[in-house]
């Protein structure tokens, strides 16, 4: 194991990745920009090093200051976390090259990965289910209309390299497609800095759901379920669970094994996530691989018992996983909430100083937070603030437990989106299990 890790990120998961190094005697060292002086993830840390101003291109996300961190504090690894640089493979190749372990997989398989139009490409030659698209990224608005047509309207235009929701455009007709297809390749242009664009046909009030993964350096790929991740806001997740309402083990045990089968054939290594549409009739497509934790990881290990942060850090320092496809055991449901400083309504975030807070507990009751009473909220960074993760026997009971503790929750001087996950705990569809990844539209 690792003597001593660097982690290049901040919040709720810089401490999360700490708590499991520090159960594993690894030392930590933290990275902070100039408003993150004060910040909780910097104090729990071992050590912490200043990487730059608030600005994230100039310090969470600048390379070459994380970079000089890591050769400073000696370290022999670094966590990317999520989000900043966890998907660079131009960061996870430079650091294999500096003899610094990335606690991720290889660069090459970000970077394969990374690419929409690739990582369909190898999904489908292991037989991984894809929906019908346009096979090659698209080279002009005649082309983008004949694939559109033979794929039958609606389309969804989206960017090769498109993440974080950004970067899709629905398109229902043939009159709309042309400016459609060059809005999102001018867009794609501006916020990936590449312009490739395909279509792929648009699945009807699908769910989302997706497979966890966990690959060692030793060829072994296990899967631990699925979490549902429906209930979405902009194609951005707020309510996650695990398992499925909709998904029964024959069901788990084929998509868990298409992901499997992925991960096989590109090499993967480290954690990571397969993400699936599954339509009314239960066929699942592959959308995309996120070559890193997720902000959701929480409700897999309620229901699996499996840290998987510390199984990041055992494989990423060549241990073997820490158990077999057929010892992986799925109990009772787990739910989480992303408590983000927003409006409820205007969803307008909501940045500030804490002035009280006094956060739910009690059995089943997980908080994974980086804010305490008198922290101030920057507004450079996700409005993400807290994840509020419960577990119980049942689904019924997780979302009594999930309402009881959001009730709990108490927290002035911001604003956030607790009265609006509230009102999905009490929502009739989402209690039974009636959840697509439109519901949200129809609900506010
Ligand atoms: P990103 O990388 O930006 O997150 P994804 O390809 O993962 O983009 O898609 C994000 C979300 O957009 C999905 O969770 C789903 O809600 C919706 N989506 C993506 N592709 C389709 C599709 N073909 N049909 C319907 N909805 C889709």
């Amino acid at each position: 194991m690792f003597n001593k890790i660097l982690i290049a990120n901040r919040g709720e998961i810089a401490i999360r990745i700490i708590r499991a190094a520090r159960e594993l005697d690894v030392r930590t060292v933290a990275v902070y920009s100039d408003v993150d002086r004060d910040s909780m993830h910097v104090r729990l840390a071992d050590a912490a090093i200043c990487i730059g101003p608030a600005k994230s291109s100039e310090s969470y996300l600048n390379i070459s200051s994380i970079l000089s961190a890591i050769e400073v504090v000696d370290a022999e690894a670094v966590h990317p976390g999520y989000g900043f640089l966890a998907e660079s493979a131009e960061f996870a190749e430079i650091c294999e090259n500096c003899g610094v372990k990335f606690i991720g997989p290889p660069s090459k398989v970000i970077r394969l990965m990374g690419n929409k139009i690739a990582a369909k490409k190898e999904a489908e030659k292991v037989k991984v289910p894809v929906l019908a698209w346009s096979r090659a990224s698209l080279e002009d608005e005649k082309s983008a209309l004949e694939v559109a047509k033979k794929i039958g309207f609606p389309v969804i235009i989206k960017a090769a390299s498109g993440g974080g929701g950004r970067g899709m455009k629905l398109v229902h007709t043939q009159a709309s497609l042309g400016s459609a297809f060059h809005m999102a390749r001018r867009e794609a242009h501006t916020a990936f800095g590449d312009d490739e664009v395909f279509i792929e046909k648009y699945c009807e009030k699908p769910r989302h759901i997706e497979i966890q993964l966990l690959a060692d350096q030793h060829g072994n790929v296990i899967h631990l379920g699925e979490r549902e991740c429906s209930i979405q806001r902009r194609h951005q997740k707020i309510v996650e669970e695990a398992p499925s309402p909709a998904i029964d083990a024959k069901l788990r045990q084929k998509m868990g094994e298409a992901a499997v089968r992925l991960a096989k054939s590109i090499g993967y290594v480290n954690a990571g996530t397969v993400e699936f549409l599954v339509d009314k009739d239960k066929n699942f497509y592959f959308m995309e691989m996120n070559t890193r934790i997720q902000v959701e990881h929480p409700v897999t290990e309620m229901i699996t018992g499996v840290d998987m942060v510390k199984e990041q850090l055992r494989i990423a320092s060549g241990e073997p996983l820490s158990l077999k496809q057929k010892e992986v055991k799925l109990s009772g449901h787990s739910i989480e909430c992303r408590i983000n400083a927003e409006d409820p309504k205007t969803f307008v975030p909501s940045p500030g100083k804490i002035t009280s807070l006094y956060l739910p507990g009690g059995p089943g009751v997980r908080v994974d937070t980086a804010i305490y009473s008198g922290y101030t909220i920057p507004s450079h960074y996700d409005p993400l603030i807290a994840k509020l993760i419960v577990h119980a026997p049942t689904r019924h009971e997780a979302i009594k437990k999930m309402t009881r503790a959001l009730e709990e929750f108490r927290i002035e001087g911001i604003k956030t989106n607790i009265p609006l996950l509230l009102e999905i705990m009490k929502d009739h569809d989402f209690i039974a299990g009636n959840i697509d990844i439109d519901f949200l539209s129809r609900f506010s």
